[in-house]
């Protein structure tokens, strides 16, 4: 081994106290560190508010030449260029919105070697003059931020990103790094492949938070009653309320400041100005609800968020642990609490449907959702089960979400099942979730009418409306009944095979949740 080999962490460990304030580093940030000052490239998979930054910011500063950042969004990149230049680190960003003067003046400095640190676009990275123009520079290293919109496989694919693994044959020598927040297994794999990086070491980061405390409950009833009842419980405290409209998020924000709660809308079509003034208002405030879709959040940094409430249920597991990691970020407990219901789960699944994108893309997004809801509607450890998804090993429980503190119980429901499924059996799938309760609890308008007739009719009286309702939830979330979209007006039938089989033998047991309301905890650390 060669002496120069050997990483200055020292040298780092001044830099972070120094220009970034911080006493030491946390996680896996020396190693990813080290790596890089070593000359080598590396992925770095770290949580949402680990620090991704510094793993790059502070090897560009150390290594001669000009640090590349590749960064996907322009408002992130101005952001992340501001902190740094009140800090005293010479950054600065080129992209499509600077006047000319600017950019010209970006290039003096780039030229004669006066920057640390240089944002960029992918695409504009990859134009060939900017490309020929950089390679007459010295390179510190290339970062690329939010590595995972270069996976088709991930939540946020970007094609422009599939251009960068050119990178590693126009420039061999310079040292590339990933990182990203988000990236399972399969996702993980694919940016290694795309960015050439698969003889590289991968740093994967612990996902744990256990500041947060996680919670999913059904919807149950209509509208914004139960979101507001969360919300009024937990009075002077800062959250953010995500919505999956604009509309609804208008309506809820609404709802909330009719009960005296101070709630903001934020969402992509209000105007530019109105977000930021919102936002401004929201980072500031004491105690303030943000009501938004997810438009809110890249880059959103207010450390006392006390409570992320999904009223409608994120996109995916990735997306789940990003949006809800925006609370606790001061270390300090706070709640992550998830509604969700089989029809939104039926939603995902038909607008993935309706989608112009590859079949084998449609499998492993199914594959997301499947995923999500397993988790959401799961009897085992919530944390353990996001951060198993991330390729974290020998995960334990968390002792604090509502599976592990046991506040989900559930009774046997088998009987019922087997009776809910031969109901859809008899009626052949041909009848939405309306019909097929009043057929078990026999219920008709036309007594002469064909399901009157069957055998299975008015087997279901012991039950109410509302338990079959939750039972035929239940089994659509296991699989056992799907619901078949028929142009909005959805239709209950068998879903997978076996199961229904095990489940008509005895085989297989079903049991039902009973639902019961998540309080406000406020934890002792
Ligand atoms: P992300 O991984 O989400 O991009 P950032 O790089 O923006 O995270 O960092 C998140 C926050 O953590 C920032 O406020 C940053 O200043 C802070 N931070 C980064 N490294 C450390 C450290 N070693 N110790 C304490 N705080 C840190
Ligand atoms: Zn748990």
């Amino acid at each position: 081994p060669v002496i120069d080999d050997v990483p200055d962490l020292d040298g780092a460990r001044e830099i972070l106290r120094r220009t970034f304030g911080h006493a030491d580093f946390r996680g896996r940030q020396a190693e990813v560190i080290a790596e890089v000052l070593a000359g080598r490239s590396a992925m770095a998979v770290l949580p949402t508010g680990g620090g991704k930054s510094v793993c790059y910011q502070i090897p560009a500063m150390m290594r001669s030449g000009l640090g590349l950042v590749v960064s996907p969004l322009i408002a992130l990149m101005t952001d992340q260029v501001a902190g740094l230049q009140q800090s005293g680190v010479a950054a600065a960003k080129l992209d499509s919105t600077g006047e000319a003067w600017e950019r010209a003046q970006t290039w003096e400095r780039i030229e004669r070697g006066e920057l640390d640190l240089l944002y960029v676009s992918p695409e504009g990275l990859m134009q060939p003059w900017m490309l020929e123009r950089l390679s007459r520079t010295p390179l510190a290293l290339i970062a690329i931020d939010e590595a995972h919109c270069v996976s088709q496989w991930g939540h946020d694919f970007r094609p422009e990103y599939r251009m960068l693994g050119r990178l590693a044959d126009i420039f061999p020598d310079v040292p590339r790094l990933a990182v990203t927040a988000t990236a399972d297994n399969r996702t993980r794999e694919d940016i290694r492949a795309e960015l050439r990086l698969e003889d590289s070491a991968e740093f994967v980061a612990s996902f744990a938070r256990p500041e947060l405390s996680l919670s999913a409950e059904r919807k149950r009833g209509p509208g914004h009653k139960r979101v507001l009842e969360l919300v009024a419980a937990r009075p002077d405290r800062s959250g953010v309320v995500y919505a999956g409209s604009r509309d609804g998020v208008d309506r809820l924000a609404e709802a909330l400041r009719a009960e005296g709660v101070p709630a903001l809308a934020y969402h992509a079509g209000l105007d530019k100005a109105l977000r930021a003034e919102r936002l401004e208002s929201f980072l500031e405030a004491d105690a303030a609800v943000m009501v938004a879709t997810i438009a809110f959040g890249m880059g959103v940094d207010k450390p006392d968020v006390r409570f992320v409430i999904h009223a409608d249920p994120p996109a995916s597991i990735e997306a789940y642990w990003q949006e809800i990691g925006r609370a606790g970020r001061d270390g300090e407990p706070a709640e992550g609490i998830t509604l969700y219901s089989a029809a939104d789960m039926a939603w995902a699944y038909r607008r993935l449907d309706s989608r112009d994108v590859d079949d084998s893309v449609k499998q492993v997004q199914a594959r997301k959702v499947r995923q999500l809801y397993a988790m959401l509607d799961g009897a085992a450890c919530r944390a353990a089960a996001v951060r198993r998804y991330f390729g974290e090993e020998g995960v334990g429980p968390c002792g604090q979400c509502d599976l592990c503190l046991g506040e989900v119980e559930t009774v046997d429901a088998t009987r019922a099942a087997q009776m809910a499924l031969s109901a859809v059996h008899r009626m052949g799938g041909r009848f939405g979730r309306g019909r097929l309760v009043d057929h078990l609890l026999g219920k008709t308008k036309d007594p002469s009418s064909f399901e009157a007739g069957l055998t299975t009719f008015g087997i279901g009286q012991e039950l109410s409306a509302v338990a079959w309702r939750d039972l035929i939830d239940q089994l659509l979330f296991d699989g056992l009944l799907r619901e078949d979209p028929n142009d909005g007006r959805p239709l209950i039938a068998l879903g997978d095979a076996d199961g229904v089989k095990a489940v008509y033998r005895g085989e297989r047991q079903v049991s039902v949740r009973k639902a019961q309301e998540p309080e406000p905890r406020t934890r002792a650390r």
